[in-house]
């Protein structure tokens, strides 16, 4: 039994939704699988700022009518209308924002119902589709079995109840199916209340099943061809990374690269389960496999994150020693602290540089200068770990440091890809 997890740049349309049903279909020749997706791209954010207006007293209608047709287009391209879940569905949201502007307030636990909409209208889009094209599907609702405290938009698991919900609620289902498709991001509390995970929840959710179901692998499914050296948005010629070690992706996520955060996989990782990054519209590409450790030819600066104006995005920086990231897995902790000194009251251009063992390498440091010199720019190593050094940049842009650094260190990357 494999696990796939489609997030929303895979199902932000028809066509992707196609795209992905096909992976699906395909792998369902072979082995069991656990579809997880997430809600079209967008769609959270929508739905919440529906929610949030209609408690404001603002027009919200208008919004309402927006996001149904998105998705009334969707199922129409799809070939799979009329479809009764889509509409019950529609006007279940409709109803909500009716309650929340009479209300004029709207709670956490408000906001975590509908915000699960999202994920609970794309997943059914998706099963209709893989059955209308002859796939065994069936839709689950995984509110029944991820339990989680009531710590609403942000619940932690509950893995005892969790583990036992597992076994008993979709295992069966698993087992009369050779396809089941659930939604990532959303649970529920031991009473049956609606809760999330957090944004960007559906990897965690992956990782959360996977684990209880002993999966022979969790896969991933974005919209680039695994982790790169940068974001590929910005850095165009960056390099799909073959593998990546927890230590390297939470040093990446800590400072803003949204492919994947650390400790959404840990639980599939603690287990042994293979997880690996995989682009849906490029399938034939490996993309990045998550590995334990990595070999010392390996070592050395391998991927690049920027962030400009540090402390305007709202993230604390004391002065003092401060914790960016704290995975823990097996015994051993991964973590990225920084301890810059008097940068408390101004904005900063930060660059992460990250690899393995980076703290031990002079190379780093002379592949850094190479860079500032290159540009002209004053650079400043204000901290160094295991897995990161981050750089202060003044004079260039967080960007165009990145692009410099990513030239001198990419023949070494496409060394390490081969
Ligand atoms: P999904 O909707 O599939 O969950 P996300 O938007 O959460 O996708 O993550 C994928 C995005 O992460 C990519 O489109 C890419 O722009 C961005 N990204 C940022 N840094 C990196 C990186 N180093 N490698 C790959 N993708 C990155
Ligand atoms: N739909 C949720 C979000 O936008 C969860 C996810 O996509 O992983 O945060
Ligand atoms: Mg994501």
């Amino acid at each position: 039994m494999r696990v796939m997890k489609f997030g929303g740049t895979s199902v932000a349309n028809a066509k992707a939704l196609q795209h992905a049903a096909h992976l699906v279909l395909c792998a369902a020749v072979n082995e069991q699988i656990l579809v997880v997706v997430s809600a079209f791209r967008g769609v959270t954010d929508e739905l919440l700022g529906l929610v949030h207006s209609a408690a404001r007293g603002q027009p919200w209608e208008a919004r309402w009518h927006a996001l149904a047709q998105r998705h009334r287009q969707v199922a129409q391209e799809l070939g799979i209308l009329p479809y009764q879940p889509l509409d019950e569905l529609l006007e279940y949201v409709h109803a909500y924002c009716s309650g929340v502007a009479l209300l004029g307030e709207c709670t956490p636990r408000m906001l975590d119902e509908i915000a699960a909409c999202g994920e609970l209208l794309s997943s059914h889009l998706l099963a209709a589709y893989l059955r209308c094209e002859g796939g065994d599907a069936e839709w689950f609702d995984v509110r029944y079995a991820i339990k989680t405290n009531a710590h609403f938009t942000a619940a932690q698991v509950e893995w005892q109840l969790t583990a036992t919900a597992v076994e008993t609620e979709l295992r069966p289902v698993l087992d009369r199916h050779r396809i089941v498709v659930t939604q990532g991001f959303i649970a529920s509390t031991r009473s049956g209340l609606t809760t999330t995970l957090g944004r960007g929840g559906s990897d965690y959710s992956a990782a959360i099943l996977g684990a209880c179901l002993h999966a022979e692998g969790v896969e991933i499914w974005t919209d680039v061809s695994g982790i790169f050296s940068a974001d590929p948005r910005i850095v165009p010629d960056a390099v799909s990374l073959p593998q990546m070690t927890l230590g390297e992706i939470a040093a990446l996520s800590a400072y803003g690269a949204r492919v994947l955060h650390p400790l959404t996989i840990v639980p599939a990782i603690e287990h042994g389960i293979p997880v690996t990054v995989r682009n849906t519209f490029e399938p034939q590409h490996p993309g990045t496999q998550i590995v334990d450790a990595l070999p010392e030819a390996q070592w050395g600066i391998r991927a690049l994150v920027g962030c400009a104006g540090y402390l305007q995005q709202g993230m604390p920086f004391p002065g003092d020693h401060h914790l960016l990231a704290s995975v823990h897995l097996r015994g051993e902790t991964y973590s990225i602290t920084a301890s810059p000194n008097g940068m408390a009251d101004q904005a900063i251009d930060l660059i992460c540089a990250v690899g393995e063992h980076l703290h031990a390498e002079g190379v780093a440091l002379k592949q850094i200068a190479t860079a500032a010199k290159q540009l002209s720019c004053r650079v400043q190593v204000v901290a160094s770990a295991r897995y990161c050094m981050l750089i202060r940049v003044e004079q260039c842009s967080a960007s165009a440091f990145i692009q410099a650094l990513h030239a001198v260190v990419r023949e070494q990357l496409m060394e390490m890809a081969k």
